[in-house]
């Protein structure tokens, strides 16, 4: 297959999840992201906020503010097709951004330098820590300068045993299902 056969392909059947299979899957991989060692001791963590039934990340953002520790999520910059990151406080003044992504109503930039622990969405990933984003580019170019752990959010349907990849697509460290952690190497304890 393609990668573009597999965009399609994966998001079809995300749109078949209902809204109680969406809340299911994610509890599981709620408990294995919070197991892991670089959440536990991160003090900024940054997270995409979920949309179009991906894995969802609102009560992850709940559950570190909780915790106390510093949030940030991507804001989309469509005509540069970038992100950049932005803290946030809960999940309180968010608006509607490009692709009708939640972002900060108010924009208190952060550099990627300052986050412990990346939490990334993808269409597709395999066990070599590889992943197929959107087909824009976004992740790969944010990740360019990125030193901490990444971590993939999957439903146990978009993992493969492999996916084609090319020399610019960035690796995660982690990859979590509702089913697994997937750890890639051995940079990071699990
Ligand atoms: P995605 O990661 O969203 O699945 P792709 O990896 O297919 O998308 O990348 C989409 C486009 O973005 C490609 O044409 C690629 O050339 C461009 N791109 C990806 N990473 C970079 C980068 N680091 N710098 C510049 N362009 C990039
Ligand atoms: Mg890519």
């Amino acid at each position: 297959m393609t990668k573009d056969e597999l965009r399609t392909n994966i998001r079809a059947q995300r749109r078949a999840l209902n809204t109680n299979d969406i809340y299911n899957l994610s509890t599981q991989i709620h408990k294995y992201l919070f197991s892991l060692e670089c959440i536990k001791t991160a003090k900024t963590v940054c997270t995409f906020l979920s949309a179009f039934k991906e894995p969802d990340t609102f009560e992850i953002v709940k559950r570190l503010s909780a915790e106390k520790k510093r949030i940030a999520v991507p804001v989309t910059d469509i005509e540069n097709t970038v992100l950049s990151l932005s803290y946030i406080s809960g999940t309180n003044s968010l608006i509607k951004g490009a692709y009708g992504i939640y972002e900060p109503s108010e924009i208190r930039p952060v550099s990627i330098s300052h986050i412990d622990a990346l939490i990334i969405p993808g269409l597709a990933f395999d066990r070599q820590g590889n992943r197929m984003g959107f087909g824009k580019g976004y992740y790969d170019r944010l990740l360019n300068d990125c030193t901490c752990p990444k971590i993939g959010l999957c439903y146990d349907f978009q993992l493969f045993d492999e996916i084609p990849t090319e020399p610019h697509d960035i690796q995660m460290n982690f990859i979590i299902t509702e089913k697994e952690i997937i750890t890639v190497g051995e940079k990071y304890a699990v």
